[in-house]
């Protein structure tokens, strides 16, 4: 069934491929609003709310949130006036159930495939920080922060190895094969994300014109 909203874009790939990063580049080229259900969840655990404490569970070990919880989740983001030319989503679908589910309620007009192999994922989330203040991501190796900033960066609690092996390994089993799923619908674009962040963007970018 096509959904009541036309036109989202859907960012997909492994923790850690660079789909935050990309998803503020794609915001400015399309103007639609991005979506990250991780985001939503963590700001949820901060509120405390019911959704927060039934998620911080699984997020906390790296495994993923019941379908049930997002689809719900989605559902209430996407009745928001910003979303009727549809949105850009950032971590979801991640899983062949959530996708069917999206069918309902938006049309995806693009995947955007992000594709780093597993040993780049784990140095690039191990050594992630994040600004609490800005929001902006750094890296301790790939891109450090001034000297003023580095003291109030901030790890993310589930960017620790054996939380991100999990991660990776709920990416493969639950989530990569929606990748052939949206292929067979002809609407999967693959991306090679083990370039630079510009040379990724200028990528999806002419992807997402054609
Ligand atoms: P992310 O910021 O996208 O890496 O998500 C962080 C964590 O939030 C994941 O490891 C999951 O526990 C949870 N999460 C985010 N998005 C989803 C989703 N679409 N389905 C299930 N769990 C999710």
């Amino acid at each position: 069934m096509d959904g009541s909203i036309d036109g989202s874009i859907v960012l997909f790939g492994p923790p850690g491929a660079g789909k935050g990063t990309q998803a503020g580049r794609i915001v400015k080229l399309t103007g639609k609003p991005a979506v990250s259900t991780g985001d939503i969840l963590r700001a949820a655990v901060v509120a405390g709310t019911d959704l927060g404490m039934s998620a911080k569970g699984f997020m906390d070990v790296g495994e993923l949130v019941p379908d049930e919880v997002i689809i719900g989740l989605i559902a209430e983001r996407l009745e928001a006036d910003d979303a009727v030319r549809g949105v850009l989503f950032d971590g979801y679908p991640r899983t062949i159930a959530q996708a069917e589910s999206l069918e309902n309620v938006a049309k995806v007009s693009n995947v955007i495939s992000i594709e780093v192999p597993d040993d780049e994922i784990v140095e690039r989330i191990v050594g992630r920080r994040m600004d609490p203040e800005t929001g902006d991501i750094y890296h301790i190796k790939f891109k450090p922060a001034s000297n003023k900033i580095q003291s109030r960066l901030i790890q993310r609690k589930d960017d620790n190895e054996s939380t991100v092996r999990n991660r990776l390994a709920a990416y493969h089993v639950q989530t990569a094969p929606l990748a052939d799923w949206y292929d067979e619908r002809g609407l999967l674009s693959r991306v090679d994300g083990t370039r630079s962040i510009a040379d990724v963007g200028n990528d999806i970018a002419s992807k997402l014109s054609t």
